[in-house]
């Protein structure tokens, strides 16, 4: 029987068995020396200055969120399409959200649609796009808006460890926090690299990294420099720490450090397999097979995408409404159940979702007609060239 392809898995190589299982039978299962280790692999590899690894990217989002400064009454704007949890982090924090339209064959924020949005009603704190599939949002542009309005960027990098991008003519890597305040990571299975759940942010900030270390640990700090009755107190020893915040217990345990700092080992190879494939896949959708049916999502910076999904949308017939081709789709993805591929649709736009729709009925033409017309294809490094054939084989049948 062959075996069912999903979306997006990990990979875990016998080393990284090694390096949790050491782990285990060390000192630390959590807070030890791995935590600093895996931290230190983030930054090397995106350039951000400071790291702090934190439980799942949602707690990354949170802790980006708070420690920028974001709290109630405050107003985050994200893009329409994305996983909930970006919007969701801005109310975690006493605040609102907002959502700007997205290009409808990009997926990435619409800047016209975000430049309205964040210019009427209340002024936005924060900006929060995404890098949805691993494709970069235009980071000037983005940029101008927030600095045109005194807002901060926070770039939802989740599927977008290892990309880098262009602005100015100038390479940046993702993460780097060149255009951003802080960027935010998640190691959930189906991202570039695991450590089962976690999450990371990064930022250029020093004060934000503090703010980042006493939030993720409850609002503890132990630097005598910096204690407000440490003095005062006539029982205080070696022992004492101050709560001087309302923090969380965010943090990521040793265990999981030590499987991310070897699953970063090979994040390079990773990227690299996910551009392969996608280059596999753009060469056989390329086929006249295709022609007006199907295309790729349009990727503008091709080179620099870290490829987290592989995203294709079915073309409009000529007269067809958005309903035609969601139904179309429909048929395509349950074709491709029944073949063993397991599609997936990234994502239902968030102001659908009830949670949010009750706070009134914009339009979102753009996210719309991207979620009608899309569906995510399996994209992960340890497929093999045979696996896209057998996708692609599997989608020419569905298509009928
Ligand atoms: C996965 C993901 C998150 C949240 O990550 P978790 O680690 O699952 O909490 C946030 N934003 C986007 C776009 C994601 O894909």
């Amino acid at each position: 029987m062959t075996l069912a392809l999903s979306y997006g898995r990990q990979w875990i190589s016998e080393e990284d068995v090694d390096a949790v299982r050491d782990c285990l039978r060390g000192d630390y299962l959590t807070q030890g020396p791995r935590v600093a280790e895996f931290e230190a692999s983030l930054r090397r590899a995106t350039g951000a200055r400071y790291a702090v690894a934190v439980s799942s990217g949602t707690a990354a989002l949170h802790l980006a969120y708070e420690a920028l400064g974001f709290g109630p009454g405050d107003t985050g704007v994200t893009s329409a399409i994305s996983f909930v949890a970006t919007a969701n982090a801005f109310l975690y924090c006493g605040g609102s959200a907002r959502f700007a339209d997205v290009e409808p064959d990009t997926a990435l924020i619409d800047i016209e649609s975000l430049r309205r949005v964040a210019s009427t009603g209340p002024r936005p704190k924060i900006i929060a796009p995404v890098d949805l599939g691993g494709h970069t949002f235009d980071r000037l542009a983005v940029r101008r808006i927030a600095d045109d309005l005194g807002a901060m960027v926070v770039e939802d990098a989740a599927h977008s460890l290892g990309a880098a991008y262009t602005a100015g003519g100038e390479s940046f890597l993702v993460g780097s926090c060149a255009h951003a305040d802080a960027a935010i990571l998640s190691f959930h299975p189906v991202k570039h690299i695991t450590t089962a759940e976690g999450g990371a942010v990064l930022t250029r900030h020093e004060h934000v990294y503090q703010r980042l270390l006493s939030l993720r640990s409850h609002g503890i700090h132990r630097d005598p420099t910096r204690f407000v009755r440490g003095a005062e107190d006539p029982y205080a020893g070696p022992w004492y720490y101050e709560q001087t915040e309302l923090g969380h217990h965010y943090r990521l345990p040793d265990v999981l450090c030590a499987l991310g700092t070897s699953q970063m080992k090979r994040l390079a190879e990773f990227v690299t397999r996910r551009r392969e494939l996608a280059a596999l896949y753009d060469r056989a959708f390329a086929s006249d097979r295709f022609a007006s049916k199907l295309r790729p999502l349009e990727v503008r910076a091709r080179e620099g995408s870290a490829y987290h999904l592989y995203v294709v949308q079915l073309i409009e017939r000529v007269g067809e409404s958005l309903r035609d081709v969601a139904r179309r789709r429909r048929r395509l993805f349950d074709s491709l159940r029944e073949q063993g591929i397991l599609a997936q649709v990234h994502y239902i736009p968030i102001p659908w979702q009830p949670f949010y729709a009750k706070s009134g009925a914009a339009e979102y033409p753009g996210a719309e007609s991207y979620y009608a017309r899309s569906l995510s294809l399996p994209m992960f490094p340890a497929m093999e060239e045979a696996d896209v054939a057998r996708v692609v084989a599997a989608v020419e049948e569905g298509l009928g």
